[in-house]
């Protein structure tokens, strides 16, 4: 496919091209281009016309404009959710409602945008009873939506569907890993009415054109999902222009299982929370802290409970455990595996391949010494036992990462979650499932080194338009 640029389909202005393959067959799909650095500027030159023209259209055409986007995106569903499947080994079960999701979150931040209010000031303050003083949200401008490989449509249309909702112009940069489905919505957009200087997508491996998004004076802000490392590396490019940074990181969330849990439901939220998507879910539970009383127990049944996922073709759809996003992302996780066996760790099931792509599922009984049980964190189907004894112990493991996205507590003790709950550093708890959860509206994001920022439709506006007051002065008198 072909990249956008200022309302053209465009190949890479020297020609180069990335490969896009099938993550679980590894076959060849299609190619992208290999955006060069003259594509990326021109496109952000595009960008700055656009974001004029967008900014100054009433939010009603802007939002109807979005509302027929989802309308278009819900009705090709099948076919995205097919493309999505295919071009990152995501189950079709799980590649259905994250296109249905996508959706949601337009027609969200579209009828949001239209009752974003501003605010008029009291004259509380002595000399200015004869002021009026009232505010607007306006846009920023340009707006870069960096997404990564993992949900790519829902976690993009986080981005873009906000970004373009409340009145800026959007550059897109996909994963390269697997582009093909988001470019497929971005033409769905256009076709909608979303001109063609006011989103763009540029394709090319971040390494290469991310630090010019970053780094130009013409982009407003930068909102970016991906891993911690990449994250930090754009906050300090985008820190030389001032512009606003969201950043959605990555999370080694723990899972705490106390022994007055409903134990069946804590199993199936442990293994369930884990394999979804593969385990390369940010927010998936990846440490698993379980009350000692319970814990031999509960790895006898999580074993059961893993032997009897059905791993086969994304598309078919029996299968419940899919292929990670590509061979490297396999060899890592193995290596993480090994790792942890090389630190102490008890293999008590999987650390084995069973193609390039499909790992199998894993677990692992670990101590809280150990790398994963830490800052190391594992996008796949693993899931590292870490055994304890009092609440305090397992706040205090729980606690001991730099990351801090989300958390799941499992007990039938409600004060006991809260309690808990309200201890955990980290940006969202739930109670009595894993915290491989996120409402759209919620404010989603992390602590510490998970990020900064929150998104969901309640939130993301604001952090998409500049606050302006407008003061009216002795207008009264
Ligand atoms: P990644 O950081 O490797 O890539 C994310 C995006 O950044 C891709 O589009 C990539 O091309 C781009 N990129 C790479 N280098 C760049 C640079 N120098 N400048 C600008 N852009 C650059 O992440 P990934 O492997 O695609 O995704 C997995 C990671 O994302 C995990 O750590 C996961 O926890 C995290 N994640 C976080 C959330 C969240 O909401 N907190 C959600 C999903 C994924």
């Amino acid at each position: 496919m072909k990249m956008f640029i200022n309302g053209e389909r465009r190949e890479a202005s020297d020609g180069r091209t990335i490969d896009v393959l099938n993550s679980a067959t590894l076959e060849f799909i299609d190619t992208v281009p290999a955006a060069t650095e003259k594509d990326v500027n021109e496109a952000i030159a595009a960008a700055k016309e656009g974001a004029r023209y967008w900014g100054s259209l009433p939010v009603y055409e802007r939002s109807a404009i979005l509302n027929k986007a989802a309308d278009l995106i819900d009705s090709r569903r099948e076919e995205l959710a097919g493309s999505l499947s295919i071009e990152m080994g995501k189950i079709i079960s799980e590649a259905r409602p994250e296109v249905r999701v996508a959706a949601q979150i337009i027609r969200g931040f579209a009828e949001k945008a239209n009752h974003l209010y501003g605010q008029t000031m009291t004259d509380y303050q002595v000399g200015t009873e004869h002021d009026i003083i009232f505010t607007r949200h306006e846009p920023l401008g340009v707006v870069a939506c960096i997404s990564p490989f993992n949900y790519p449509v829902e976690l993009c249309s986080q981005k873009y569907a906000a970004a373009l909702a409340a009145g800026n112009a959007v550059i897109i940069k996909p994963s390269t890993d697997n582009p093909l489905t988001v470019m497929k919505v971005a033409e769905i957009l256009w076709e909608a009415g979303v001109p063609g200087n006011v989103l763009q997508l540029v394709t090319g491996a971040g390494s290469d054109i991310g630090d010019i998004l970053s780094e130009s004076p013409d982009i407003a802000a930068i909102t970016f999902t991906g891993s911690t490392a990449v994250g930090k590396h754009i906050a300090e490019k985008a820190a030389g222009t001032l512009k606003r940074v969201f950043l959605e990181l990555g999370g080694n969330d723990p899972y705490i299982v106390f022994e007055d849990a409903d134990f069946e439901l804590a199993v199936t939220g442990a293994v369930r929370g884990r394999v979804q998507n593969a385990g390369q879910t940010c927010c998936s539970p990846k440490r698993f802290l379980v009350q000692n009383s319970i814990k031999d127990a509960f790895i006898k049944r999580a074993v059961e409970q893993i032997g009897a996922l059905v791993m086969g073709s994304p598309l078919d759809d029996k299968t419940e455990l899919g292929s990670l996003i590509s061979a490297k992302a396999a060899k890592t996780v193995d290596e993480q595996v090994k790792l942890t066996i090389s630190q102490g760790a008890k293999l008590i099931c999987g650390g084995t391949f069973i193609s390039e792509t499909y790992y199998a599922p894993t677990i692992l009984e670990v101590t809280p010494s150990m790398d994963i049980a830490k800052d190391m964190e594992c996008f796949g189907p693993v899931i590292p036992i870490i055994g304890f004894d009092t609440e305090e112990e397992a706040i205090a493991i729980a606690n001991q990462t730099m990351y801090g996205l989300q958390a799941g507590v499992i007990t039938k003790d409600i004060n006991k979650a809260i309690r808990v709950a309200a201890k955990l550093e980290c940006g969202g708890v739930v109670i009595n499932q894993s915290g491989n959860y996120r409402h759209l509206d919620q404010p989603f994001g992390g602590r510490k080194m998970s990020g900064i920022g929150r998104e969901g439709v309640s939130v993301t506006l604001d952090e998409m338009t500049q606050v302006k007051s407008y003061i009216l002065r002795n207008i009264l008198e």
